[in-house]
């Protein structure tokens, strides 16, 4: 007789699967909080307790619904905490004929998953997990034998194929992008909305964490845990986001303002990268809301979140997919430096990145503009190895999984892959954070010096780093102002700089 195990990861809590259209007594599940995924990197502990939480809430809707369960909690004796060990423990004691999972979104599991396929007793298979637009190979086809991927010509692809905001082969409103009309710096004209957080006790799975031994970072009050963990509640913030927040996402998205780490932002990466959310649906809820509301809705805040999910994020997935393993590898400029250590506490005079990474050492959070101008800019300009803030990346986020953290930071942030996401670096001076932001006000260092007692920080590395990849980045017509900048230059005037530069290069920790 056939009896199927079926595995279930953590971010794979789709509850709308073709698995789970029908009750099938010789179908079982199993899911399972094991200790290698809660340490592959050190977490924040609002990510594991996000995690635990919606594996069980999501168990146990399944069997409400009727499917039948198999549930490893983390301090369940009977928990071999392995996915091997669990999955032949299953076999031995059900009798399992046939294996089943879904197809990991990391390379690190789907390898694992192929292995352990192949040693088990029982036939296994791999089913997609339905949630994404496009394939994992599809962004590898579509730009076979390129050197560079254009986010632009994928996304208009799947803007073709799935019809969204399109009349045939044009776009609905006659535009595709409008990003010059968003993108400015937050004003406080418009009140920010309050997003609703959720606040459940967890003091027991802190307890349970803590006792196993799991090492954490960051900050949690237990007592009210904010984010979505379930379908309802991601819904919830789904109709929230679009109703409140969506008619100034576009506008807002990269203003970065103090203790408003959530702005316009919608919160959504968590539901949507567990698949409590599917990209389809909150495209199609923005659509909606767009629909309802025209005269509270301008098409440029549609357009700007639509790319994002549309595009960037599947994007990211393909970028992933082309290019693993290797791509962990990746670091064109050859950067060796350690991160600093106000990663990891936030202690440090540069208000912008004390502000930033306070936020999320607090929330496990921080808006595209905080992790990409910010942390992922400071990095690259100290010239710290992408493995080291891969690392810090992979932690220290909600959302943070390995396919579009590593494309994100690796890629598009610290410009390891040389140029294959970004067409060029992410590297600002004070000018552009002072623009976007108020951190300045409020900083010890001196926005405008570049040199000198309290000097910006980010100034003269930002001079300094064009200057050291000279031989890597002069050539890129997109930076071509930056050099011709630096020619230009007085040459006491940059011999200062540069020394100011290797100063603080020199001294990271006590900037
Ligand atoms: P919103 O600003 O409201 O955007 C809506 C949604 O669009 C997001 O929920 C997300 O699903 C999608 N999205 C937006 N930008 C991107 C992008 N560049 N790539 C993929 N999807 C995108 N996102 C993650 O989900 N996980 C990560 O580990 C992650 N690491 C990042 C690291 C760096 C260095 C940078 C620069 C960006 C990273 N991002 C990551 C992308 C982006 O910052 C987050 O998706 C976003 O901040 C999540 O907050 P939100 O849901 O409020 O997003
Ligand atoms: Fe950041 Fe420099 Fe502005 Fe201070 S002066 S907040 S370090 S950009």
């Amino acid at each position: 007789m056939t009896k199927i195990l079926r595995l279930i990861l953590g971010d794979q809590l789709h509850h709308g699967h073709s698995w789970f259209q029908k009750v099938d007594a010789s179908v079982h599940y199993v899911m399972m909080e094991i200790r290698p995924e809660a340490t592959y990197v050190r977490h924040h502990i609002q990510k594991i307790i996000a995690f635990f939480l919606a594996m069980r809430a999501f168990a146990q809707s399944r069997q409400e619904a009727g499917h039948i369960f198999h549930y490893y909690a983390l301090n369940d004796p009977e928990n071999r905490q392995s996915l091997e060990g669990n999955i032949l423990q299953l076999i031995e004691k059900e009798g399992f004929t046939h294996f089943e999972y879904l197809l990991p979104d990391e390379y690190r599991l789907d390898k694992q998953l192929q292995e352990i396929s192949q040693s088990l007793p029982i036939p296994a298979r791999a089913d997609d997990t339905e949630h994404f637009l496009t394939s994992r190979e599809a962004l590898g086809h579509f730009f076979k034998g390129k050197k560079t991927y254009l986010l632009e010509s994928f996304y208009r692809d799947i803007r073709r194929r799935f019809q969204i905001l399109m009349e045939g082969d044009e776009p609905l409103t006659g535009r595709w992008n409008y990003d010059a009309e968003n993108r400015r710096a937050y004003d406080g004209k418009v009140p920010i909305p309050s997003p609703p957080l959720f606040d459940r006790n967890v003091e027991e799975l802190v307890a349970m964490i803590e006792k196993a031994g799991i090492p954490t970072l960051g900050h949690l009050n237990a007592q009210c845990f904010p984010w979505p963990v379930t379908r309802e509640e991601s819904l919830q913030t789904l109709y929230f986001f679009v109703e409140k927040a969506l008619p100034f996402f576009g506008t807002y998205q990269d203003a970065m303002v103090p203790d408003e780490p959530f702005l316009f932002h919608s919160r959504l990466s968590f539901a949507l990268n567990t698949k409590l959310l599917s990209p389809m649906e909150v495209i199609q809820a923005a659509i909606a809301a767009w629909e309802k509301q025209p005269a509270q809705i301008h098409i440029a805040q549609l357009e700007g979140f639509v790319r994002q999910i549309a595009g960037w994020r599947e994007y990211m997935r393909g970028v992933y997919w082309a290019n693993m393993p290797g791509y962990a590898q990746k670091n064109y400029f050859e950067h060796q430096a350690e991160l600093p250590h106000f990663y990891w506490t936030g202690e440090t005079r540069m208000q912008c990145l004390s502000q930033a990474i306070g936020q999320s050492l607090s929330q496990a959070y921080a808006h595209h503009i905080q992790r990409l101008m910010l942390t992922g800019n400071f990095a690259l300009l100290a010239g710290v190895h992408p493995d080291a803030v891969d690392e810090w990346y992979l932690g220290i986020y909600i959302d943070a999984i390995e396919w579009v953290e590593i494309t994100n930071t690796r890629g598009m942030s610290q410009y390891a892959d040389g140029g294959l996401v970004a067409t060029k670096p992410y590297v600002s001076s004070a000018n552009y954070i002072d623009k976007m932001s108020t951190y300045c006000r409020n900083c010890y260092y001196d926005k405008k010096k570049r040199y000198g007692p309290k000097a910006c920080p980010f100034n003269s590395l930002y001079w300094e780093f064009y200057e050291r990849h000279t031989d890597k980045l002069a050539r890129n017509a997109r930076i071509g102002m930056a050099y011709r900048n630096l020619q230009k230059m007085d040459s006491d005037e940059k011999a200062k700089i540069m020394a100011q530069a290797q100063f603080y290069r020199q001294n990271l920790n006590s900037l």
